[in-house]
């Protein structure tokens, strides 16, 4: 991205203006949420004020506004992902919600005892406890994959795991701690021979880079909103047709049926049969205009700006003695987790704060990534498109009196 776009692309996002703690805000945590264009915040504005209302069997002209609005959002979903039928795009309330979704629909259907699932060490929790709950249940069994000193997986382990009572494959796109980004579509291929059915967390990737649900061949795929521009409450899952079909229903209630007796209740088709209730309608608006801006400026800039970024923050940390990156990956996206010798991640949050800069401590949602490395928790920087090189320079300043405080 030119230095002069770049400011075109930061003017439309208000919250950079902001000053915290009397210095310019760096925004340096969009792997946990991505901050909000003006053109998205006037869109949400627009539904409520002129194209609200319930969805669906409404025969009133605002209803029937708000059930295309809300439908050509799905569309838009499709076309971002590349799904062949907007029916395989269900708006969830988020990654963690989708994941449930099919630990609920696919797993407490098709799971039974001795059956095993195989995770990877880099999951998020919501791609461990789901799947843990549902093999306490069930008495099935979780497998793991491992990963090097770098935070790659070891895909030859990966392939070590399949056996006949493998059932189902659930895979990290890009790792939220540590920026990995997995070779998933090798991985999907290997658990195609096996006809092993797998979901991809895609809560990471979706942000950084193009995906294409159809060249992954996965069978679900998933991510939230809120880490693309778009409002929180609302992400989606992408499924293959026939397995969705296949699968029962996660929750019940209006919308998700076709009739509804006391003796007998039948379901609606897909998407309708997993979005029970009334969904987060303006959310999924909102969801909808944000890709559109994501596309205009293109999921291939996007990626190349930020690898840009990643590379340049890299090499200046390296810098820094007593500094340490976690999590070397020759693949990686921009993300940066990184401890310093004597200090805690938490001091150096709060310290990076008091110069405007927020970023990241803890562990980030992935204790066994935490524990593989021997470490409570990690300093994590991650970048949007809208960063900037000056802002790097800022952090690297930060770290610099952070380090000098505690000498
Ligand atoms: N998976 C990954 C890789 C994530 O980074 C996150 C969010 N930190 C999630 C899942 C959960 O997403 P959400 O909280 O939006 O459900």
């Amino acid at each position: 991205i030119s230095t002069y776009d770049l400011e075109k692309i930061r003017a439309d996002f208000p919250i950079l203006k902001l000053k915290i703690n009397g210095k310019p805000l760096v925004y340096f945590d969009s792997a946990a949420s991505g901050q909000m264009p003006q053109t998205i915040i006037d869109r949400l504005a627009y539904y409520q004020t002129a194209q609200h209302a319930n969805i669906n069997r409404g025969v009133y002209y605002l209803s029937e506004v708000a059930t295309s609005e809300f439908e050509g959002a799905r569309c838009k979903l499709q076309h971002f992902i590349n799904a062949r039928e907007s029916r395989e795009v269900i708006f969830t309330s988020g990654t963690t919600d989708a994941i449930n979704l099919v630990m609920h629909g696919y797993g407490r259907k098709f799971i039974k005892a001795g059956d095993e699932i195989i995770l990877t060490m880099l999951e998020h929790h919501s791609n461990i406890v789901p799947w843990q709950m549902l093999a306490e249940e069930v008495g099935a069994k979780i497998r793991v994959v491992p990963i090097n000193d770098a935070g790659e997986l070891l895909i030859d382990e990966y392939e070590k795991l399949f056996n006949e009572r493998t059932k189902f494959v659930s895979l990290i796109h890009v790792s939220n701690a540590l920026g990995t980004i997995n070779p998933v579509k090798q991985m999907i291929a290997f658990a195609r021979q096996h006809e092993i059915p797998v979901l991809v967390d895609g809560a990471q990737a979706a942000p950084h880079m193009k995906v294409d649900v159809q060249d992954l061949d996965c069978d679900f795929y998933t991510f939230s909103a809120h880490k693309l521009c778009g409002p929180t409450g609302v992400g989606i899952l992408y499924g293959k047709a026939a397995l969705l079909e296949a699968m029962q229903p996660f929750k019940g209630g209006g919308d998700m049926i076709s009739s509804v007796t006391f003796e007998k209740t039948t379901y609606n088709t897909i998407p309708h049969k997993f979005e029970a209730g009334t969904p987060p309608i303006a959310a999924a608006i909102g969801f909808g205009a944000a890709v559109d801006y994501l596309s205009t400026i293109g999921m291939d800039t996007i990626y190349s700006h930020e690898t840009d970024l990643l590379n340049y923050a890299t090499e200046r940390i390296n810098d820094l003695p007593g500094v340490h990156i976690i999590g070397t990956a020759s693949s990686k996206t921009a993300i940066l987790s990184f401890v310093i010798d004597g200090i805690h991640p938490h001091d150096i949050g709060t310290l990076l704060d008091q110069d405007g800069i927020a970023i990241r401590t803890g562990h980030h949602c992935t204790q066994p990534v935490m524990q593989r490395f021997k470490i409570p928790a990690t300093s994590r920087a991650s970048f949007a498109f809208f960063n900037n090189k000056t802002e790097i320079d800022a952090l690297i300043a930060s770290i610099r009196t952070v380090q000098k405080f505690f000498s």
